[in-house]
C-alpha cells in the first residue's frame, strides 16, 4: 500500500473511533481529502484507495488538476477564500463551496451556476470567536445571510463551516466547534433545513466529530506536510 493509502485508512479509522465515542455512526461523518498543493499523482493514490471527495482552496491551482481528473467521477469541494473574480470558475467546476461569507458572492455563484448542473451545494463560513482568519461572517450577521442565501435559485444551502484558531487543548477545540453547532441549531429552529456541519481538520477532527461535525476536511494527515514555495 502507498503511504497515502495507509494514511487514509488511519484517518477513516480515527473518524470511526471518534464517531462511536460520540454515540454516532461513522457513516454519518464524511471525510474530504484536502489536496491543495499536492500533485495529481497524490490524488490518484487516494483514489486508488477508494477516496472520491476532494477539496481545494486556490482556484488557479485547482483548475488544471480538476481538468486532468475530469473523467474520474470525483466530487470537488471549494474551501478557500473566494473573491468575486473567481466565482464563475467555482460555479462551473465545483459541486460544493464551504467558504461563502457574504451575499454578493452567493448571488454571483447562483447567477453563474450552469443550468445543466445540479444546484451548487453551499456552506456559510462563520468567524466564530477565537478564529484567526479574517474570513467568515460574524455570528450576529449569520441569520440574515443564511435566510438570503437560502432564497437563491441555483444554490442549495447545506450548513456551516468554520476554522477555529489552532489549539492542542481538546476542551478548547470542542468549545469552538460547539459554538458552530449551536449556531446551526438556531438556524434550524428558524426553519432552515440544514444537514451539514463542515468542521475539523487534521489536528482537531476528533473534537469536531464529538461536537457534531458531519464533514471533516483532512489534508496533512493524508498527504503529508504542505510545502509552500
Ligand atoms: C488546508 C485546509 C484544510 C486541511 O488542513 P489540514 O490541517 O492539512 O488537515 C481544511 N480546511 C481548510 C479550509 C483548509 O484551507
Amino acid at each position: 500500500m502507498t503511504t497515502i493509502a495507509l494514511n487514509l485508512q488511519a484517518a477513516y479509522a480515527a473518524l470511526a473511533t471518534a464517531a462511536r465515542q460520540a454515540g454516532r455512526e461513522p457513516t454519518d461523518v464524511r471525510l474530504l481529502a484536502v489536496s491543495k498543493t499536492f500533485p495529481v499523482a497524490d490524488i490518484r493514490a487516494a483514489m486508488a484507495a477508494g477516496q472520491r471527495a476532494f477539496a481545494e482552496s486556490h482556484v488557479q491551482e485547482a483548475l488544471p488538476k480538476l481538468a486532468e481528473l475530469a473523467d474520474a467521477g470525483l466530487e470537488w469541494h471549494f474551501i478557500g477564500p473566494l473573491q468575486s473574480n473567481k466565482t464563475r470558475a467555482v460555479a462551473e467546476h465545483f459541486a460544493w463551496v464551504h467558504s461563502v461569507d457574504r451575499l454578493n458572492i452567493a448571488q454571483r455563484l447562483s447567477a453563474q451556476r450552469p443550468a445543466d448542473l445540479p444546484p451548487l451545494q453551499v456552506c456559510l463560513q462563520v468567524n466564530i470567536s477565537g478564529e484567526t482568519s479574517k474570513s467568515g461572517v460574524a455570528p450576529a450577521d449569520l441569520p440574515a445571510l443564511a435566510q438570503a442565501v437560502a432564497q437563491l435559485p441555483r444554490l442549495q444551502l447545506r450548513g456551516l463551516m468554520a476554522i477555529p484558531a489552532p489549539t492542542d487543548d481538546e476542551a478548547e477545540q470542542r468549545a469552538a466547534f460547539a459554538q458552530l453547532a449551536a449556531l446551526q441549531r438556531q438556524l434550524q429552529a428558524d426553519g432552515l433545513a440544514l444537514d451539514t456541519l463542515s468542521m475539523g481538520m487534521s489536528h482537531d477532527f476528533p473534537a469536531a466529530i464529538a461536537a457534531g461535525a458531519t464533514l471533516v476536511r483532512i489534508g496533512t494527515a493524508i498527504f503529508g506536510q504542505r510545502q509552500y514555495t
